[in-house]
């Protein structure tokens, strides 16, 4: 495919990609594909007649959000995509000749969370993670029993979601100091990041339907990478027996631009083997996971900057298909717009793991940075980024990044 666009060689933003996002423009929240370093305006394009050879409602993009655009079901989320590319190639398209009312900027444009998110879930799908998390807590038996038949979740808040770049304060919280006996109150000491993604549902259902692993993906419209801001001590005193609370909604952040699964399809790949097999319902034909390269950057205030984890979504033991299916299996609804995230990827390596807490392990090791200084976990004023590509013959398809700062607490 040859694009009349300029497009650098790297971009994680290339033709073969082409995700959706909110974009401000004159004050307004409005739908755009990402193109290189440039923004198509779906509203602008569309009032141009873009569109016109598809039906669907078309005040879909007067939308401040997704949501909408969304409704209208995959064909015409393939069928826009497809549009899209064929006008990127093609010099006598509207796209092309009305170029300087429907592109924007892409690099200097402000971002916003691009869907009204109804619910969100965490799960906790990587065996790796859940392996290290166990061993630091019980070092002779490190997974629960029952976390190789169930992909182990538990209901998030949903907003408090919020876009990359938006700066996250440090919690105060409620923790027990090491050999104390009673509890304080008062900032976490033990600030960490989870390197993790997350999918958005694309397709509704009613309460009372399931949905199978077969069927999975088709509700599923795109995924985004997600960072779950955790706070371990507070994490540590409340978990017990309800799972976490305080320790992790106090903020999450996502990249800006939902990548398709049309988009990932090429880089679909074997899912991980599970042993023992897994109920009928959460069976799947094996080809459930996605070559997802991840990276994790830390920064410090003074702008020195060290890659802390280099991992892969591949590692997930239980793969997207699988954890949305046991989601809707006691009859649990799906709505447009929710996400659910896979839980820190980590991967077998030590510089593969997904959290502080684990390349610290537990707090016990120092994590080295280029600049000399050390890190167990993150300090004020510190930056996490982390970024996300596949990459195959010659095709990137990349979702930019996911970018928070840690400010202190009041
Ligand atoms: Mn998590």
């Amino acid at each position: 495919m040859e694009t009349w666009i300029d497009i650098a060689e790297n971009s994680d933003f290339s033709i073969h990609n082409l995700p959706f996002g909110i974009f401000v423009r004159d004050g307004r929240g409005t739908p755009g594909v990402a193109i290189g370093d440039q923004i198509i305006d779906l509203h602008a394009a569309s009032k141009l007649g873009q569109f016109d050879s598809l039906d669907f409602d078309k005040a879909v993009f007067e939308a401040e959000i997704l949501n909408p655009f969304i409704a209208t079901g995959k064909s015409t989320w393939s069928g826009l995509r497809q549009i899209l590319q064929d006008a990127l190639c093609d010099q006598g398209s509207i796209l092309h000749e009305f170029k300087s009312k429907i592109l924007v900027d892409r690099l200097s444009a402000e971002m916003r969370v691009p869907v009204s998110i109804g619910d969100y879930t965490d799960f906790y799908s990587s065996i790796e993670h859940a392996t290290n998390v166990g061993k630091m807590f019980r070092p002779d038996n490190p997974l629960l029993p029952n976390w190789k038949h169930i992909p182990v979740g538990y209901h998030g808040r949903s907003s408090s979601i919020v876009i990359s770049g938006t700066d996250i304060k440090r919690p105060k919280g409620q923790t027990l100091p090491p050999d104390a006996d009673k509890p304080i109150y008062g900032p976490s000491k033990r600030m960490d990041m989870e390197l993790e993604m997350a999918f958005i549902i694309g397709k509704p259902t009613a309460l009372g339907e399931t949905v199978s692993t077969e069927n999975a993906e088709d509700h599923i419209f795109g995924k985004v990478i997600f960072n779950d801001w955790s706070a371990r001590d507070i994490q540590k005193w409340e978990y017990v027996p309800l799972g976490p609370f305080l320790g992790k909604n106090f903020g999450s952040s996502i990249s800006p631009w939902i990548v398709t699964m049309d988009a990932l399809e090429p880089f679909r790949c074997e899912s991980v083997t599970q042993d023992p097999e897994v109920l009928p319902y959460l069976k799947t034909n094996g080809s459930n996971n996605f070559d997802i390269n991840l990276e994790v950057d830390l920064s410090t205030e003074e702008g020195n900057t060290t890659t802390i984890c280099r991992s892969n979504f591949k590692y997930m033991y239980w793969s997207m298909a699988q954890q949305l299916a046991h989601h809707t299996a006691n009859g649990c609804n799906l709505n447009i717009g929710d996400m659910m995230a896979s839980g820190t990827i980590s991967g077998k390596e030590k510089n593969s793991y997904g959290s502080l807490l684990e390349l610290s392990w537990g707090g016990k090791e120092n994590i080295d940075l280029n600049d000399g200084t050390q890190r167990t976990f993150i300090q004020d004023n510190d930056s996490v980024t982390i970024r996300a590509w596949c990459e195959k013959e010659g095709k990137r398809v990349g979702f930019g990044s996911c970018i928070g700062k840690i400010l202190p607490a009041d």
